[in-house]
């Protein structure tokens, strides 16, 4: 019997487990406490940023920072349509409607010359733009600098979808410090974890006291339950807290791990004709390597995405098609889109590979020998 191999399951041990226990023991099990002052200051320090808020998803920090930037009905939200569909469903909460942007072929992310002609348009057509909502897919970083400028020229919040991409640069900047909000996902799979939870990092302290008491059920700082407007509740519990700062300690640790794993299946791929690794070139190291793709153009290669798929999974061993891109989503049917098809056929040819940080080196070794044999 050999032991399944997951994609990207939560890589937690006795650190996590002294700390959960830590913050037991003290009594504080609430969505407040020392814990989550502590943890809300860790993160804010690591990105550079002077205040984090900590929630209980990264859906919930999408949610609020929309909220907190005045997003709302009528308004109209560019992002990226290769996301999961939090990002999409989280500008749908607030009433306005996402308008969905192709990518670019070499990292999945958005495309930003694309994207500055939407907004033309949007702008053009009359339309409030409410915020854009990039996303840095699978950890790599979206131009956050072409980006925030055309934020700039058309004065247009810029929130960052930066679920999947915690512990990553761009150009020797943590992400987390760009934009009006920067958002990130704790959730079970993600590069750490608090089996659920996210942040939201900004540097504006009123932003940051908004998104508490929008977290905390809009309630007003007198003795009674007084709420002038509609809440939720969407604060991160201190226990899970402690679990994120034992993670935290952890991070640089399990990115690069992460990164020795993406170096292994790009030493395997480097020498297939039709195959390459999702993303730009190793050097410069700017990358958590959350999760690694490949991408296969099955016409050069003679074998497809979905047939290493089904050897892999004959193998006990999990992958997955890339995020279907939003505009083919039912749950977003006749939405607004700029399509070029460069998503739909990365979401075709695409297939994420096993690559937690728990990921062992003969792990490692029976995803590689099933690779060769199919690639080989
Ligand atoms: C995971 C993820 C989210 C949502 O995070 P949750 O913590 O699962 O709510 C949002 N956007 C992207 C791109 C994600 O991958």
């Amino acid at each position: 019997m050999t032991r399944s191999i997951l994609l990207s399951p939560p890589d937690v041990g006795p650190s996590e487990a002294a700390a959960v226990t830590r913050a037991v023991e003290s009594g504080w099990v609430a969505p407040v406490g020392p814990e989550l002052t502590a943890f809300e200051r860790e993160a804010a320090a690591r990105v550079g940023r002077a205040h984090a808020v900590a929630v209980s998803s990264g859906t919930a920090a999408l949610h609020l920072s929309l909220l907190a930037a005045g997003v709302g009905p009528g308004d109209v939200v560019p992002t990226s349509t290769m996301t999961f569909a939090a990002t999409a469903n989280a500008i749908r909460y607030t009433g306005a409607r996402p308008v969905f942007v192709d990518s670019t072929d070499l990292d999945g992310n958005i495309d930003v010359a694309l994207l500055g002609s939407v907004l033309r348009r949007l702008r053009d057509d009359g339309h409030r733009i409410g915020a854009v909502v990039p996303v840095d897919l699978l950890g790599h970083v979206v131009d956050y600098t072409a980006i925030g400028a055309l934020c700039d020229e058309f004065t247009v919040p810029l929130i960052a979808d930066a679920a999947e991409s915690f512990g990553s640069r761009h150009r020797g900047r943590p992400v987390g410090a760009f934009g009006f909000t920067s958002c990130v996902s704790f959730n079970g799979n993600k590069i750490m974890t608090t089996s659920g939870g996210g942040m939201v990092f900004t540097d504006s302290p009123d932003v940051a006291e908004r998104l508490r008491h929008l977290a905390t059920q809009a309630r007003q700082p007198v003795a009674h339950y007084e709420h002038k407007e509609v809440g939720y509740n969407y604060r991160l519990s201190n226990v899970l807290a402690a679990l994120g700062r034992a993670q935290l300690q952890r991070l640089d640790a399990m990115i690069e791990r992460r990164r020795v794993v993406r170096a292994a299946y790009r030493d395997v791929f480097d020498s297939v004709p039709g195959a390459r690794v999702l993303g730009r070139a190793p050097q410069d190291q700017q990358e958590n390597c959350w999760l690694t793709a490949v991408v296969v153009d099955p016409h050069r290669a003679g074998w497809s995405a979905p047939d290493l798929a089904q050897a892999l999974a004959a193998a006990d061993i999990e992958s997955r098609p890339l995020w279907k891109p939003m505009h083919l989503q039912p749950a977003h049917a006749g939405s607004d889109a700029a399509v070029t098809g460069v998503a739909e056929a990365l979401f075709t040819r695409g297939l994420a590979l096993p690559s937690g940080s728990s990921l062992r080196d003969d792990d490692l070794d029976r995803v590689l020998a099933v690779i060769r044999s199919v690639a080989g």
